[in-house]
């Protein structure tokens, strides 16, 4: 491949019922979180006219199933790293364990420590704390060719820490999960609810509108609403309050906004 072709990041799935994401340079693509079936990635993959196999690493954010569904098979097939935090890892394996207690193993798993950047290829990978109901949940923001891509989705509300480590990103991949109305008068059980309601839960909509309209320096290219709830939101509902916040900075010339799909993979942003 040639040096300077850009940057890409293609969003496979996402939402409660699984999530996974590629964030490529031009010699190296990283798969964020393995939340759907292995035969369903590659099949996603297909779709966009990627080949699983130049796949270079898996990246996971936290040990939620909607994250890690795929990975024991896609680690298995594609013999490629997997990074995680030491306590995620734990987690994963504790929960992923057979009838006889044994925990699955993974051929070659690498620790990261959130904080700590480490390089992947020619991407460097910075990883920070979410608020979130996991072990050790992050987000992730990833820097290559001069390109800086954030993501963060699954987390309660959004922390200084976090809007800093946001701040520059060309493509931003945020959360934006429920409608607190929707949420409110829905199906959940009051308990599901309170939890995907508090500071560790889900992003609302509206928390997200606020994070535009106050501390969102309006410098991405795209920003993409992720982890749509399927019961508590609508794609026009989330999109009308994230483009009427951003509106009020003056950036919704600057920033297309897509949404990401729980059914199928977008086409792949390139930058
Ligand atoms: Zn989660
Ligand atoms: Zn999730």
């Amino acid at each position: 491949m040639l040096a300077g072709m850009g940057v890409s990041v293609s969003m496979l799935a996402s939402g409660s019922r699984g999530n996974c994401a590629i964030v490529a340079s031009a010699c190296t693509k990283i798969l964020v979180d393995a939340g759907i079936s292995c035969r369903e990635t590659f099949k996603r993959m297909k779709a966009i006219g990627e080949d699983p196999r130049t796949l270079s690493a898996i990246l996971i954010t936290h040990e939620h199933s909607d994250h890690i569904s795929g990975l024991a098979t896609l680690a298995k097939k594609l013999r490629i790293p997997v990074f995680m935090t030491g306590a995620t890892h734990q987690a994963w394996s504790r929960a992923m364990r057979d009838e006889n207690g044994v925990r699955p193993q993974l051929e070659r798993f690498e620790r990261f420590e959130s904080g700590h950047s480490f390089q992947v290829g020619d991407i460097a990978v910075k990883p920070f704390t979410i608020p979130h109901d996991a072990a050790d949940p992050v987000g992730f923001t990833f820097r290559a060719e001069g390109i800086k891509v954030g993501i963060a989705t699954d987390l309660g509300y959004v922390p200084i820490s976090v809007r800093d480590h946001l701040r520059g990103s060309d493509v931003l991949v945020v959360e934006s999960n429920h409608d607190l109305e929707m949420l409110r008068v829905g199906p959940y059980p009051w308990s599901v609810k309170q939890r995907v309601m508090s500071r560790v839960g889900h992003l609302s909509n509206m928390a997200l509108a606020d994070f535009f309209t106050n501390d969102y320096d309006n410098n991405a290219a795209f920003v993409v609403l992720a982890h749509l709830s399927e019961q508590n939101n609508h794609p026009e509902i989330a999109r009308r309050e994230a483009e009427r916040a951003l509106a009020t900075r003056g950036g919704l010339f600057l920033n297309r906004v897509l949404l990401a799909s729980q059914a199928e993979a977008l086409e792949p942003i390139r930058l």
